[in-house]
C-alpha cells in the first residue's frame, strides 16, 4: 500500500530533484503537503519531514518515493549506456 502510494508519486511526476549540495541529494514531493527528502550519501541514510517519518523513523511514502525515483533513473541511465 505505501510503496503502491509511492510508486504513483514518482509516475506522476511528484518527486522534484532539487540538486546535490554537499553529499546530500534533496527532493521534493509533492503531496498532500510538499515534503522535503534528503539522501546522505555519506552515511546512505534518507530523511523527511513528514509526521510520519519524525514519529517512527521509518521509510514513508516520500522516501520511497525517491527511491524509486533514483532507481528508475539510474535504470535509465544504465540503458543509454548500451
Ligand atoms: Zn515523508
Amino acid at each position: 500500500m505505501k510503496f503502491k502510494k509511492a510508486k504513483g508519486l514518482a509516475d506522476q511526476g511528484k518527486v522534484q530533484f532539487k540538486g546535490l549540495v554537499g553529499s546530500s541529494l534533496y527532493f521534493t514531493v509533492i503531496s498532500n503537503d510538499d515534503h522535503e527528502v534528503i539522501f546522505r550519501i555519506t552515511n546512505n541514510r534518507w530523511m523527511c519531514d513528514c509526521e510520519y517519518y519524525t514519529r517512527k523513523n521509518l521509510d514513508c511514502s516520500h522516501v520511497l518515493a525517491c527511491k524509486y525515483w533514483l532507481q528508475q533513473r539510474e535504470a535509465k541511465e544504465l540503458e543509454a549506456k548500451d
